[in-house]
């Protein structure tokens, strides 16, 4: 009787591998194996943005500025200068009872190249860095690195540079200490034993052979760019040069239960909306799906999400729709409904203090929902209505999408945040979704290939609704 109860009235969590037939598993293995080719070819929020729009042309979708006018599955999309892009179907219904919006960010952290980045010192040529969002320093020496981004020419030529990923490519890499005399380094602080000023890239030491000149590996260093590339050391301070893990993405665990690659936060939700919006067809309520840049520093900038270029894009269809009116942009917002796509922090059972085990996400339980972000008292936090949860857990619930409410970490431990807020400033009932991720913001990140298929089934399902 007990266990009847109990079966009744718990809110069960159960592990998503459980009883899973053999033709689900095998799709769950399907997309991963496609999330993880698309990985290795976009680590970069240009990269990521450049195979977006192949794949968006590949199934119908036309940049905004082609149409005239808009009606009923017009499938369209707009790329803001090569790091963000908005997409969109539009919806049988007025679009002024709201849109369906998916809003994820394809930058990761990383190690920026400095604008005057060349240097030799004792025979040795190096690039400086700083580096790009929240990144635990010590992490990014001592392993393979690969350089991707664009330089351009004060003419406007572009050059693509991307090295470090074909076998025959070199690496670079950035050195440490060796263990021997290390100790002064080992009794520092963990934040403190790679300072960001030695956070520079080892790239060459061969000496070019003019006998008289001074810096002569740094010489040959641009020579050989000069031939590969056509650029002098002055083209360095127009580009943006992105240092990033050379790894591959690769299936991980005995029973490759698991994905680990580079950039998953919060590229596996970015991929997986993408993936779901190209399967779509008509569509009840305008489907939109935001691929953002520079989540992690903050979305400032013009192709961050502060930016009014996400404005711009729904009053060109409003425009396009030939409705646009004053105001109408404000109320099509407020009447909208936004999953904020963002991964969660796994529950790590080797770190397992820092998280409150009833309310942490784990990995394989499926989609993971965070209410509120914030830290400390939910400080900076956009946090769900209860309405608007209900509305989300009933379409889950009746789409037999396992999912789990969730927290980033412990109360007084720390915490983190996303877009979320941007959209619910503006009106939007909205509210974070994503994948658990073991090591979030280390070069190699850890998740769930249940957890990828249920974020693709839960994003793919919203927009259907
Ligand atoms: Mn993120
Ligand atoms: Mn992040």
């Amino acid at each position: 009787m007990g266990e009847e109860q109990k079966e009744k009235l718990f809110n069960k969590k159960e592990n998503g591998w459980k009883d899973l037939s053999e033709e689900k598993k095998e799709e769950i293995f399907k997309l991963s194996k496609n999330y993880m080719d698309f990985m290795n070819k976009a680590k970069t929020e240009r990269e990521f943005i450049k195979e977006a729009r192949k794949l968006a042309d590949a199934n119908g979708y036309r940049d905004i500025i082609e149409f005239e006018r808009l009606k009923p599955g017009d499938k369209v999309y707009f790329v803001n200068r090569e790091k963000s892009m908005y997409l969109a179907i539009i919806g049988e219904e007025p679009i002024e009872n709201g849109m369906h919006i998916i809003g994820s960010h394809v930058d990761s952290p990383r190690l920026d190249l400095k604008p005057n980045p060349l240097y030799e010192d004792t025979d040795l040529a190096y690039l400086k860095t700083h580096y790009y969002g929240g990144i635990k320093k010590y992490q990014w020496t001592t392993i393979p690195l690969s350089i991707h981004g664009v330089i351009v020419k004060s003419n406007g030529e572009k050059v693509e540079i991307n090295i470090g990923e074909d076998e025959n490519d070199p690496i670079f890499t950035i050195t440490d200490l060796l263990p021997h005399l290390a100790q002064e380094q080992m009794e520092k602080k963990l934040k403190d034993g790679i300072g960001g000023e030695a956070l520079n890239l080892l790239i060459g030491s061969i000496p070019c052979e003019d006998e008289k000149i001074t810096e002569k590996v740094k010489l040959n260093i641009l020579k050989i760019l000069n031939q590969k590339y056509g650029i002098t050391e002055a083209d360095f301070i127009s580009s943006e040069l992105e240092v990033v893990p050379a790894f591959r993405a690769r299936s991980l665990g005995f029973d490759e239960s698991m994905v680990a690659a580079y950039g998953q936060d919060d590229k596996v939700c970015a991929y997986t909306s993408l993936v779901a919006m190209m399967e779509l067809n008509e569509v009840k309520n305008t489907a939109v799906c935001i691929l953002s840049d520079k989540e992690e520093i903050g979305s400032m900038g013009n192709t961050g999400m502060e930016s009014h270029m996400f404005d711009f894009f729904i009053s060109e269809i409003l425009n396009k729709l030939e409705i646009n009116r004053p105001n109408l942009l404000d109320k099509v917002f407020c009447f909208s409904k936004m999953l904020s796509s963002d991964v969660d922090a796994g529950f790590d059972p080797i770190y397992s203090s820092v998280s409150d085990k009833t309310n942490a996400g784990f990995l394989g339980k499926g989609i993971a929902l965070v209410k509120y972000t914030g830290a400390r008292g939910k400080s900076g936090a956009s946090d769900a209505n209860a309405e608007y949860v209900a509305w989300v857990r009933n379409l889950l619930e009746k789409n037999e999408i396992k999912f789990q409410l969730t927290e980033l970490g412990k109360v007084d431990i720390g915490g983190g945040g996303t877009i979320a807020y941007i959209l619910a400033n503006k009106g939007t009932d909205v509210i974070d979704c994503g994948v658990p991720v073991l090591s979030m913001h280390a070069p190699y990140e850890v998740t769930s290939k249940y957890d990828i298929y249920s974020a693709y089934e839960t994003y793919k399902a919203f927009w259907k609704e």
